[in-house]
């Protein structure tokens, strides 16, 4: 199902009045992890005055170490959505169980896959049960075959509405936080139908080329990016601060992007 020898058209995802996979570029901008009603309200005033359609923000967050703040939880989704709905965004968080699946649908528009559970098919089948689009992220040692069949999982449940998202993969190299791989975006967009967003922030973990990669990912090809984004890096509450963006920075990358394909 998710690939291109059975379905030759490109999936396009409709959510209200935002299309994902079309001729335009979709943009998710927003902080790691929601905090406080406070700093999730002024980041999406700042995404929605930067252009971007889409407020991300994880409340249950993914963590490597048991002791490392987890996320604020489901009061954490309610804060984003009242954020989103105020500035008129879509919202988009990540879901980590599948007994969490329906509480996050109820309360955003998009879900999100983390790399660490691309392969957590118990997760991938609940998905499958619902209709709610899903940015599946890229494991970060997973092949496009993998990746693909990770998505075939949500798809084969019955749910159409899924977008892949290259997120970078582990190499050799230490300098960033993993590798982005720029031919991914071109490539999964050859062999499945499915819409194909970039993560320069997770893919390169380095604020400074986070604006590179972005315009590299559009160049490529790509159907939309998720981008992080922070009014006080350095006292964000996950260690994701030093890949976030100024909100000075993100509204001048808006305003590059725009010369480079038409924004939704
Ligand atoms: C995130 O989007 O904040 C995140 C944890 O992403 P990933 O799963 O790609 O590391
Ligand atoms: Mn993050």
């Amino acid at each position: 199902l998710a690939s291109r020898d059975f379905h030759p058209d490109n999936t396009v995802i409709k959510i209200k009045d935002v299309e994902i996979g079309g001729e335009q570029l979709v943009i998710m901008g927003g902080p790691c992890a929601v905090e406080s009603p406070e700093q999730i309200d002024e980041i999406a005033r700042l995404v929605k005055a930067a252009g971007a359609q889409v407020l991300r923000g994880g409340a249950f967050k993914p963590r490597t170490g048991p002791y490392s703040f987890q996320g604020v939880g489901v009061e954490g989704l309610v804060m984003m959505a009242e954020a989103g709905k105020k500035h008129g965004l879509l919202t988009i968080t990540e879901v980590m169980t599948p007994e969490y699946v329906d509480v996050c649908a109820e309360y955003a528009d998009i879900l999100q896959v983390g790399t660490r559970n691309m392969q957590n098919f118990d997760l991938l089948r609940k998905l499958g049960t619902i209709q709610t689009p899903v940015l599946l992220k890229r494991g970060f040692s997973s092949t496009y075959d993998e990746f693909l069949n990770a998505a075939e999982y949500i798809l084969a449940g019955g749910n159409p509405n899924v977008m892949l998202c290259e997120r970078g993969i582990r190499t050799f190299e230490s300098y960033t936080r993993n590798t982005l791989d720029l031919a991914a975006i071109p490539a999964l967009q050859t062999l499945s139908h499915l819409p194909v967003i970039s993560d320069p922030s997770h893919g390169t973990g380095r604020r400074e080329l986070v604006e590179p990669m972005s315009k590299a990912s559009v160049a490529a090809g790509a159907n939309g990016l998720i981008v992080e984004m922070h009014t006080d890096p350095d006292n964000s509450m996950t260690g994701d601060g030093v890949q976030s963006l100024f909100p000075e920075q993100f509204a001048q990358l808006m305003v590059d992007l725009e010369k480079l394909a038409p924004l939704c």
